[in-house]
Parts: structure tokens; C-alpha cells; sequence
């Protein structure tokens, strides 16, 4: 506990909300290069997938427009309106219903403390994203969860009755994530569509909806009010570290935002580097293909070992259920020879690791390196 060196009549602390009080410090991830260091391997020798990044970054006119532009002495345009135009092209929705933001994240914040106020709740389908309930706790409201079954698609009657049980509209908030990460698993259309007749605000996560073998749904919002549509450049785009993330909203909504949104949230590198992204949507394309290609690769090399069980997947990753050796000490052997995987232990996803999908000569030095820990265990 921190000592303070002058005397005072009360406790500073009190004055913090007490949500924050009741909530578990966030465990950050440890960073690249402290873990390079770590391991004393050069960060060009690490093999990192665990974070679902795109490992073929950002299209070179994305880094060359970044070096040529000019103004980056002059805050941006609060309306983004630039980007917004060329957003409405991209997504297939007018302009006026798009809201670029500082990632997906920050749409997610701006969502929670636009609808909930403690003793409000929301709906979490777990096993998925942890950002929904971490923010929804921010703000003092209820997490309700209601799980995933063990194909890990969500429970559309469960989903339906808890809306309904909680009394007073308390329920303010249902997430759902398609393809949903960490299983990489769609959500088909009759069920969207059966949710969406709930009276709550349906949040719908498509970060990774570019690697999928279906079409978005962020057209929908012109036709359900109480859709929103979350899309990201982290994934697809391969801009993870410039943060740069949109809303697909019904208009009522976008009202509200913009009274409600930091004027300058997104910085004008991103800006940029969005706006050159779209304008080069083959090489954007290109990418998407390369990892979809891959990932198909790579899950039937996975399946081919006794030990792993990978979920078929429609985002750049891949849930593996580790059978008959620890999860654990397949992750922490990989790690040591320089190959960064996610690992799970919790309720849906005991013993289970996550892949996310790289490059062919990623996907090689992988295999090899199961290969190699298996026969140095048999
Ligand atoms: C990565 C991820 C995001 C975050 O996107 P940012 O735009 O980087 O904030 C949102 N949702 C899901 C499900 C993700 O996996």
C-alpha cells in the first residue's frame, strides 16, 4: 500500500467511483520486444501469433503516404469526413451512418457509456471477446452471461429468456461476435434476426467479418434500429498499432455519438493510412486471400496431430483443444523456441490454444516446432 507523506483528514481514494474500486487491475500482455529480450531472440525471429495481427502489415502506398504527408501539425477533422466518404464506398452504407473511432475499442466504450448506468445490464456470450465486459463493468453495469454451446454458436433461446426474465429493461446491451473470436465461429442470419427482435441494443462485432466465407451485416443497421455494427482496420487492414476502428449505426445512434464523441479520437496517421488503404483494396484483397488460403493449410496440418483438435474457423485464427498433454506447457515450449501462441484455461475453453493464421514459412517453422517438442516428450 502506497504511504503519503502528508497527513489528511480523509482518505483520497474514497473519492474514486466505486465501481473502480470492486474492479481487478487489467493483466496487460507482455510487450514484443521485453519479450525478445526475454528469450534472446532478435524480434525478426519471432514467430508472433497470438494477437491475430496481420502479418503482412499495411499496403507499401499505406507507408508511403504516411511519409508524405504534410499537416501532421494540424488536428484533424472532427467529422473525419473524408474518411467517412470513402468508408461509405468501401462499407456499402452512407456516410452519415459511419463513425471512425480509435479502433473498434474505443466504439465499444463509447457504446457502454452511452447505454449503461450502474444496475443496468448487458448480455455476454462467452466464450469471446473480453472488451465487452470489461467496459460494461466500467460503468457499474451487470455482466449477464449467457454461454455459448459447446459448438461454441450462441444460444438463441437462452439469449431470449434472460432478456425477458430480467425485469425493468435492465438488459440495455446484447454483444455478439461474428466470426467470434476466440472460436472463429459465424453467426448465421435467422439467428441475428431472431435477436434482433429482442428490445435491447444488439452490438455486433465484425472485426474479423473480411476473412469470413459470409457476407457482413453492416448494411442491416439501415433497416434495425437497434443494430450497431463494429468493423476494424487491426485485422484485415493490418494497421493494428495506428488503431484505427468504425461504427456502423442506424442514424438516431450517430446523433447521439456525435454529441457524445472526443472531437479529435482519431489521430490523422490513421486517418491517412486508412484512407490510402482504401483506395488500394487489391493488395487489401490480395492479403485477405493469401491468409485464407493459409488458414486452410494450416488447420489440416493441426488436424493431422493427435494431440490438437482445431474448431474450423472463419476468421485468421484458429481454436485448437489440446488432447492428452497441458496446453500450458505446449504453449510455454513454443514460446521458448521463439513462437507466441494465446493460451486459454477457463470455462468453454479448458486446455485450448489459439493460432492465429500468418505466413506459409510462419505456419512451417510451427509444425516443425510441434514436431519437435512432441518427439522430444514421446
Ligand atoms: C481485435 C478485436 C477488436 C479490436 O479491434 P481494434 O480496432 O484493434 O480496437 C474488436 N473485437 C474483436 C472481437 C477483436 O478480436
Amino acid at each position: 500500500m502506497h504511504k503519503t507523506s502528508t497527513t489528511s483528514a480523509f482518505d483520497i481514494r474514497a473519492l474514486v467511483r466505486k465501481e473502480l474500486a470492486a474492479l481487478e487491475a487489467y493483466t496487460p500482455i507482455v510487450p514484443f520486444e521485453v519479450l525478445s529480450a526475454r528469450l534472446g531472440l532478435p524480434a525478426a525471429q519471432i514467430v508472433k501469433l497470438d494477437a491475430n495481427e496481420n502479418p503482412y502489415g499495411p499496403a507499401p502506398a499505406v507507408i508511403e503516404a504516411l511519409a508524405e504527408y504534410n499537416f501532421y501539425h494540424i488536428y484533424p477533422d472532427p467529422q473525419q469526413t473524408e474518411l467517412r466518404e470513402a468508408l461509405a464506398g468501401f462499407v456499402g452504407v452512407p456516410a452519415a451512418h459511419i463513425l471512425p473511432s480509435h479502433g473498434a475499442d474505443e466504439m465499444l466504450d463509447y457504446l457502454c457509456r452511452i447505454f449503461l448506468a450502474p444496475g443496468d445490464a448487458i448480455i455476454d456470450c462467452p466464450p469471446t471477446f473480453g472488451m465487452y465486459s470489461f467496459d460494461a463493468q466500467l460503468t457499474g453495469a451487470q455482466v449477464v452471461e449467457v454461454w455459448r454451446q459447446t459448438d461454441y454458436s450462441v444460444d438463441v433461446e437462452a439469449v431470449e429468456r434472460t432478456v425477458l426474465e430480467q425485469s425493468g429493461g435492465r438488459v440495455k446491451l446484447l454483444f455478439l461476435t461474428s466470426p467470434n473470436n476466440p472460436s472463429g465461429t459465424w453467426l448465421p442470419d435467422a439467428d441475428l434476426m431472431r435477436l434482433l427482435r429482442l428490445p435491447v441494443m444488439v452490438v455486433l462485432d465484425e472485426a474479423y467479418v473480411e476473412f469470413a466465407d459470409h457476407a457482413s451485416r453492416a448494411a442491416w443497421v439501415l433497416h434495425h434500429e437497434n443494430l450497431v455494427v463494429l468493423r476494424t482496420f487491426s485485422k484485415a487492414a493490418g494497421i493494428a498499432g495506428l488503431r484505427l476502428g468504425y461504427g456502423v449505426c442506424p442514424a438516431w445512434l450517430m446523433d447521439e455519438l456525435w454529441k457524445f464523441k472526443q472531437p479529435y479520437n482519431v489521430n490523422v496517421a490513421a486517418t491517412v493510412a486508412g484512407l490510402a488503404s482504401l483506395r488500394d483494396l487489391d493488395y487489401l484483397r490480395a492479403t485477405v486471400e493469401k491468409l485464407k488460403a493459409e488458414r486452410r493449410r494450416l488447420v489440416a496440418a493441426l488436424a493431422a496431430l493427435d494431440f490438437l483438435q482445431p474448431q474450423p474457423s472463419e476468421a485468421n485464427f484458429v481454436l485448437c483443444r489440446v488432447v492428452g498433454r497441458e496446453a500450458k506447457t505446449l504453449k510455454m515450449a513454443l514460446e521458448q523456441r521463439g513462437i507466441l501462441v494465446r493460451y486459454y484455461n477457463k470455462p468453454g475453453l479448458d486446455n485450448c490454444i489459439r493460432i492465429s493464421v500468418g505466413r506459409p514459412e510462419q505456419t512451417d517453422r510451427l509444425l516443425e516446432e510441434l514436431q519437435t517438442i512432441v518427439a522430444h516428450q514421446a
